[in-house]
């Protein structure tokens, strides 16, 4: 991989590179961008086969931090850690305190936070090492489980979907089908009913469907993958990434996706498939921007729920500004979100 060339391209200004055989630890910290504020992002543990994998995913990662930040409107950066390692069964305290010592070096120019294969625990044990970590439960000064918040921006992100699909912001009546049901979705679950909509929900686990069947209001649907099939006004993936797909985008019988999940388009044709097929796209990075507003209102201060709330009920004007770019330049709504963030982070260039 030439790593230098296609960092220029991304626009990437940083990739440090940690190993200490000592403690196992092969780690990567990818700095794409601090126009806006020092970079913020998730450390990922994964056995990444090669370190190309490893390398192209940390930068990847690094950039959609940067445009995620940007949209929500936040001082912040884009940036992601990665160790290359098996979540189930490498991890120890002392690779964690390495990493602290990595994530130390750089100074504070790189925020870490948690990511797919990393718990609150090992980010206690990072936290002894380097101040530059959010995400602490909640018994640590920190702000706790992120996802309370994300669940309710994503409601809000449904709600900015709806007046540009209904042209009324109520979700009243309207059907939503939820792809997953862990944090992120029996959060945007409460809001949902309390707003009087009806959900049908799935989950790969059964134990996840009998929670979902315990509450009024609900459908549950047995098999994972007749979700798709489901007629519904909104299609939320609040599983995994990828779902949007080849395969999936014929199937949708809904106006509207807007999920949680992180990366939910397959490739980069999927938003033009959705838009043929006449179904309203909703960023899922603009959707789910709740989980860093909520850490960055932990940063050098006692964590401010309150201010995280109102900061994150603002992702109804962020969706609302990304549909109404894609309809003034005929583009679609993945466009539009990546062009605000470019604006903002080239807006901040300006001014610095
Ligand atoms: P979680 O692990 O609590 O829940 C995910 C649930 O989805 C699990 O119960 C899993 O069984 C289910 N699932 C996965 N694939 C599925 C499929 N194909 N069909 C049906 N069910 C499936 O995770 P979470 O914290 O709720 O996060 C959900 C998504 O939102 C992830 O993609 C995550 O990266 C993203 N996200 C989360 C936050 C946050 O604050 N937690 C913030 C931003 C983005």
């Amino acid at each position: 991989m030439r790593i230098v060339e296609h960092m220029e391209q991304h626009g990437h200004e940083q990739l440090a590179v940690w190993t200490d055989p000592s403690v196992g630890l092969r780690a990567f910290i990818a700095i794409h961008d601090t126009t806006l504020g020092p970079s913020l992002g998730g450390v990922r543990i994964w056995p990444h086969p090669t370190e190309d994998d490893a390398l192209l995913d940390v930068l990847r990662l690094s950039r959609a931090m940067s445009y995620k930040s940007a949209v929500a409107g936040l001082p912040l950066g884009g940036g992601k850690g990665l160790i290359m390692a098996n979540p189930r069964t490498d991890k120890t305290e002392a690779m964690f305190r390495s990493f602290g010592r990595f994530v130390d070096s750089l100074g504070g120019r790189y925020i870490a936070t948690e990511d797919v294969g990393a718990t609150p625990q090992d980010l206690e044990w990072v936290s002894l090492e380097t101040k530059h970590v959010v995400g602490l439960p909640t018994d640590k000064g920190g702000s706790g489980n992120p996802a309370t918040v994300t669940g309710y921006g994503l409601f809000q992100a449904m709600r900015a979907a709806a007046k540009a699909t209904w042209g009324n912001d109520s979700l009243d009546g309207r059907t939503v089908a939820l792809q997953g049901f862990g944090n992120v979705a029996s959060s945007v679950s409460v809001h949902l009913l309390e707003a009087g909509a009806k959900l049908i929900i799935t989950d790969l686990s059964e134990e996840k469907r009998a929670a979902a069947r315990a509450l009024d209001g609900v459908r549950v649907v047995d098999d994972p993958n007749a979700i798709y099939d489901e007629v519904c006004d909104i299609f939320a993936p609040c599983g995994l990434g990828g779902v949007l797909n080849t395969g999936t985008i014929p199937r949708l019988q809904c106006s509207v996706v807007c999920g949680g999940a992180n990366n939910q388009l397959a490739d980069d044709s999927s938003d033009n498939q959705l838009a043929e097929r006449g179904i309203l796209y909703a960023p899922d990075f603009v959707a789910n921007a709740g989980g860093v507003i909520n850490v960055y209102y932990e940063l050098g201060r006692t964590y401010d729920r309150e201010a995280a709330m109102e900061k994150t009920s603002h992702i109804y004007e962020s969706m609302e500004q990304v549909f109404s770019i894609a309809k003034a330049q005929g583009i679609t709504t993945a466009e539009a979100a990546d062009h605000l963030a470019e604006q903002r982070i080239a807006a901040g260039r300006k001014a610095s």
